[in-house]
């Protein structure tokens, strides 16, 4: 199925009609029709234009002067009578025409009235450049909530407040209502950038790596039109073939895990998401919260959309290009083709970090190449053409490399000789590539000279100077294109969102019971309770309560051993004592009523010694065999439940080996998370070992999932550890904790 996924994307380009007939829902059309009147608008009032060469008030209608919009232009200052050569109004009610779209850059104060005015000569579109709202305290909230108030009454959509405008480079509209200084070219992205200021290093950076724009928003307060409302606009925009987001702030994380989800089986959708480590770390308990970061969070979200994420803009850009021209592959096997060897090694390794595969050739493939390449060159892959290589040697041998069955894209490198050139070499590129639907990227360590040619060719593929940012690039396509390929509900052979059986009514009861003034941790007995009602499978217990007499409670917890059978394991209970090896509470593989008896004897001590107060014992069945992981979730403000899955007990700590994922969880996503972990070859067994039953882990998994999902109370679980078994008898949950938040009744009432 090579390129199947970006085939269909094309499919849907190409028919401009398609979008219109294929959603007659009138509901998704909205996004589509408020926003027209500010991207596509056919006349524009310039509120707050300026004579002033150095004001944004001028640069801004000049953009537009300069950029040849295509509508007519309003100038509206009371003070000026023509502004660059266009007559000026005093007011908006005084421009004879009707106007479209209202560009609104007047000191803060005059905002409002402004608006108003805008409001009431029946604009359909709204930008706010004017800076002074939400983003500097409670005084500018209130102001920019009156705006947003006032517009969404109209039914009118707004950009801004705080923006640096918009770009829509589409023919018959050329509209450039931005103050930055460089040009937008013509593309295939559609940028939307949360930060002014950065807005315009964007465009500039835009314009340095060859990226073209469809249109480019600075959203800034996001007060109405929000980065969600723009992934709907794109979503079935032919023109746009990738989106591409820079974002400080998720205004709706629920909504917009909803709309991404959509979108990109559609079109890839990039994300640079700032505010990595402001987040900060909060205090955490358990392994879960202690491991999640916020940040963790946001990846797991974006990366659960099939949204990808980019570290920086250039990164960003360099990944855009790539999707913006290049098929999608149909697996992850690379074949680089190279003139010199270094750069091969740097490439092959970047490749190997970012989870992609050497592509081994085929001996068909290898005989080919042997016919025309010198023998001095190294016929593996990657494939030395040596120094002497010439742009021909360049076309045949990439044509030999993507023609095998076992590549799936191909990465060529060129190390060019002072003052040489490769222009010629990359038109060979081209033309094997052409025939080919395999992306192929070019890496040219070259002068300035063939770079500044090559801006003006952009039917050549993506050049990039260095191996690294190109395998990073291949890497996304690979990534983006296997999340095509992922079955979604209603595909053939799509995991069916099935519900799991549990006795719910119980669990909320419980829940309510442990948790009824001041919430907090649940007892072992409690704890364990709630993984049983959810068919989580749990090492046989009994809970001994602490009686004050030793010897009495000697008897007891060696008849509850008696029950389960030994050997057994016996922990201590006490209020607050959350790390129980620490304390020395954990004493396993107790083979006889003596041993048990002295270990009883011996914990009241330790407990008191760690500085807890004993409340009881928990006797366990000893468990052997598998593997510990552990299963955790921890609850983000703004993103709610973050579920976590990695190698557990001491593995925790020392190789943090996990991942994680977020609500609403599918059987796939689940599965992505078990064996998506680094250490997976432990659970599949290695060195003839007998591997853990993985669907079993997936199963708990999504019914840890189900069960905070339903029980939002739950505000912290660690599984762990888990025993991961390779039969489902064997496998079983050996410790957990289970914190739930406080009621929402006052305490004692
Ligand atoms: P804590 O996490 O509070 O220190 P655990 O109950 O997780 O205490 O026990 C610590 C370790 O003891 C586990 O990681 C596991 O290796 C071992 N262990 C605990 N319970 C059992 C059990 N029932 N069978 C076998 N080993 C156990
Ligand atoms: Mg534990």
């Amino acid at each position: 199925m090579t390129g199947g996924a970006h085939e269909d994307m094309h499919a849907d380009m190409a028919d401009p009609e398609r979008g219109a007939a294929a959603a007659p829902d009138a509901k998704r059309d909205e996004p589509r029709r408020g926003l027209d009147a500010i991207f596509a608008p056919r006349s524009i009032a310039v509120i707050g234009a300026s004579r002033r060469r150095d004001s944004i008030g001028f640069a801004l209608l000049h953009n537009l002067v300069a950029n040849q919009f295509e509508g007519a232009i309003f100038p509206v200052n009371p003070h000026a009578h023509a502004i660059h050569s266009l007559r000026c109004y005093a007011s908006i009610a005084e421009i004879p025409d009707p106007i479209d779209l209202a560009v609104v850059m007047v000191p803060r104060g005059a905002v409002q009235e402004v608006i108003e005015q805008c409001l009431a000569r029946g604009v359909r579109g709204l930008v706010v450049i004017t800076a002074g709202f939400g983003e500097t305290g409670a005084e500018g909230a209130a102001r920019e909530a009156r705006l947003r108030e006032a517009v969404r009454a109209a039914g009118v959509r707004m950009i801004g407040p705080n923006c640096m405008g918009v770009i829509n480079t589409a023919a018959g509209v050329s509209l450039n209502a931005t103050f930055a200084p460089t040009p937008a070219r013509a593309g295939r992205v559609g940028f939307v950038s949360q930060s002014g200021a950065l807005g315009v290093a964007i465009l500039n950076v835009m314009r340095d790596m060859d990226i073209g724009l469809t249109q480019f928003v600075s959203m800034g307060n996001k007060a109405d039109v929000s980065g969600n409302d723009l992934l709907e606009y794109w979503e079935d925009d032919h023109e746009t073939r990738v989106i591409a987001m820079y974002l400080e702030s998720f205004g709706n994380p629920r909504r917009f895990t909803e709309i991404a989800k959509r979108v990109t089986r559609k079109k890839p959708v990039l994300v640079v998401k700032s505010g990595r480590t402001a987040e900060g770390a909060r205090a955490a308990t358990s392994h879960t919260g202690a491991i999640a970061g916020a940040d963790v969070t946001v990846s797991a979200l974006l990366e659960q959309c099939g949204v990808l994420r980019a570290n920086t803009i250039e990164e960003l850009f360099d990944i855009a290009r790539a999707l913006a021209r290049s098929p999608l592959p149909a697996g992850p096997r690379v074949g680089i083709v190279t003139n010199a060897g270094g750069p091969a090694i740097m490439a092959t390794d970047a490749c190997i970090n970012l989870g992609l595969h050497l592509a081994q050739l085929a001996p068909a493939t290898v005989a080919e190449l042997r016919r025309f390449l010198p023998a001095e060159a190294s016929f593996g892959n990657p494939v030395d053409m040596i120094a002497s290589a010439g742009a021909e040697a360049y076309g045949r041998t990439l044509a030999a490399v993507l023609d095998d069955p076992g590549v799936d894209m191909a990465m060529v490198i060129n190390v060019t000789p002072l003052l040489a050139n490769p222009i010629d070499i990359m038109h060979e590129i081209a033309a094997a590539t052409r025939e080919r639907a395999k992306p192929t990227l070019a890496v040219v360590m070259a002068t300035d000279d063939f770079y500044q040619e090559l801006e003006l060719r952009r039917d050549l593929p993506p050049v990039y100077r260095f191996p690294e940012s190109a395998a990073l690039a291949l890497a996304m396509l690979a990534r983006y294109a296997a999340w095509r390929r992922r079955p979604v509900a209603g595909d053939a052979g799509a995991p069916a969102g099935r519900e799991l059986a549990a006795d719910d009514a119980a669990v909320a009861a419980l829940l309510d019971r442990a948790g009824a003034d001041a919430g907090g941790y649940l007892g072992p007995a409690e704890a364990f309770q709630v993984l049983e009602l959810y068919g989580i499978p749990v090492a046989r217990w009994r809970l001994v309560a602490a009686a004050g007499g030793a010897d009495g409670e000697a008897a007891a917890v060696l008849a509850a051993a008696a029950e389960i059978g030994y050997p057994v394991v016996l922990k201590g209970v006490a209020p607050d004592l959350v790390h129980k090896t620490e304390a020395r509470a954990v004493r396993v593989d107790l083979r006889s009523a003596a041993e048990l008896a002295e270990a009883v004897a011996a914990m009241r001590g330790d407990i008191a010694a760690a500085g807890h107060h004993l409340s009881g014992y928990l006797v366990q069945e000893m468990a052997r065999g598998g593997h510990e992981v552990i299963f955790g979730v921890t609850t983000d403000p703004r993103f709610g439940p973050l579920l976590m899955f990695g190698l557990g007990g001491k593995y925790v700590e020392v190789f943090e080996d996990v991942r994680f994922g977020v609500l609403p969880l599918d059987a796939w996503e689940a599965g992505e998370m078990v064996r998506g972990i680094r250490g997976i070859r432990l659970l599949t067994g290695v060195r003839g070992e007998p591997g853990a039953d993985l669907d079993l882990l997936v199963e708990v998994l999504l019914r840890i999932a189900q069960l905070v999902e339903r029980h939002p109370r739950i505000a912290e679980l660690d599984v762990n550890p888990f025993l991961a078994a390779p039969t489902r008898q064997a496998a079983k949950a050996l410790d957990v904790r289970l914190r739930v938040e406080p009621s929402m009744r006052a305490p004692g009432a």
